[in-house]
């Protein structure tokens, strides 16, 4: 008989019963140490105490009111993320698939408002994630997630990740903007090059193009910097965020520069939930901790020493991993085809460890941005030890 709860998910058989900092516990009381975040999510760890307050008090005064009011979190939440990116303006929903499709409408409707209504299609990359609602399932291009789907949803044009020939031939006067993550997550965390990423922002201005990107994954402080294109440089069009910016609350946002934001007006977009009081004193405590003085650049120490730790094992371990790649906390391991994501995962379980499978064999490693080197050495160990035993019987064979 079919679960009580749709089995969409290959669900390891662990249930946390509590949380605290980089830690969780199980309803057996095991204690494992959480490099996945949730899916790069829980940015602040668990129970971080000044979110929890943030919540516990606001869900005590009023938790949802609709956007028939002004609501002050939401406004405040507004103007603080405006001051702190390229954005003018913002609109908030749940998720990171919303946030998707509120950009990609935000970019059409651009268009249709300049007078080219003919200009709809994005530019998209292959292995990219953007979510699963039927456009983004389009955006996303993968046919396995496709599959069985109805016809595809029109207007999603896929070329190759990073290669700007195929990008410049793939526009065409139909074409509205370029749909990115500064790195694949879901993908196999694959960073775009920087270099890269600039000449988009040039190929975009050159064709009149918008830039679009999705920093679901990315953005809220994941890279060292608040969002990652600030790495390259660049100022996106149009950006989406969700994810890390509820520190595990549900919020997604559309964030935009006024030439994009102001085509938006009363009637062509909406959502019930988007911005409520209470997703919004979330984001309004997530941002006061990543926004702190010396937050953002322990990210970056952090994450250096993540990286070196992971470099050093893949040099320990040459018969595991292949290579390490990412930005920031969120790392890859690409591992050697004999060993399978999935048995590394498994395997980081059995020594306490969570981690997050992603695409193209990558074993993905996310922790919440609040981790110590303590904490990471102690990942790193953990990592080792999972190389170790997952190690092909015949490397450990004697050299003949
Ligand atoms: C997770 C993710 C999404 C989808 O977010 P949901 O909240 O699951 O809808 C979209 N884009 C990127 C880059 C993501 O990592």
């Amino acid at each position: 008989m079919i679960p009580a709860l749709m089995p969409t998910y290959n669900r390891a058989d662990l249930a946390f019963e509590r949380g605290e900092g980089a830690y969780v516990w199980t309803d057996a009381g095991r204690r494992f140490l959480d490099f996945g975040s949730g899916i790069a999510t829980s940015s602040l760890g668990h129970g971080h105490p000044h979110l929890v307050k943030a919540i516990a008090e606001q869900a005590a005064r009023v938790m949802h009111v609709s956007n028939l009011y002004r609501v002050p979190q939401a406004e405040k939440l507004a103007a603080r993320h405006v001051a702190a990116s390229f954005a003018d303006s913002v609109f908030f929903c749940n998720s990171g698939a919303e946030a998707n499709e509120g950009m990609v409408k935000a970019v059409r409707k651009y268009h249709a408002e300049n007078g080219h209504p003919e200009k709809f299609r994005m530019i998209c990359f292959e292995g990219a994630f953007h979510g699963r609602t039927l456009a983004m399932l389009s955006a996303t291009g993968n046919e396995k997630y496709l599959a069985g789907f109805g016809p595809a949803v029109e207007g999603f044009d896929h070329v190759p990740f990073g290669n700007m020939n195929a990008v410049r031939d793939a526009i065409t006067p139909a074409t509205a903007g370029i749909m990115i993550e500064p790195v694949q997550g879901e993908g196999g965390v694959r960073p775009a090059d920087l270099r890269f990423l600039r000449e988009l922002r040039a190929v975009c201005d050159e064709f009149g193009l918008l830039l679009a990107l999705d920093e679901v994954q990315t953005g809220m402080g994941r890279s060292g910097k608040l969002w990652a294109h600030q790495w390259a440089g660049i100022e996106p069009d149009v950006m989406s965020s969700a994810k890390g910016i509820g520190g595990g609350f549900p919020l997604g946002a559309v964030m935009a520069k006024e030439a994009v934001a102001k085509h938006l007006k009363p009637g062509t977009h909406g959502t019930t939930y988007g911005g409520g009081p209470l997703a919004c004193a979330a984001g309004n405590a997530v941002l006061d901790v990543v926004l702190a003085p010396g937050f953002l650049d322990q990210v970056d120490r952090v994450a250096r020493h993540l990286w070196r730790g992971m470099l050093a094992l893949a040099e320990r371990h040459p018969r595991v991993i292949l290579g390490v790649q990412g930005a920031g906390l969120l790392l890859g391991l690409r591992l050697v085809p004999e060993v399978s994501n999935g048995a590394m995962q498994a395997q980081c379980v059995e020594e306490g460890l969570l981690t997050v499978a992603a695409g193209m064999n990558v074993l993905r490693v996310a922790p919440p941005l609040i981790i110590t080197e303590t904490e990471v050495d102690e990942a790193l160990a953990a990592l080792d030890r999972a190389c170790l035993a997952l190690t092909p019987a015949e490397a450990l064979a004697p050299a003949k």
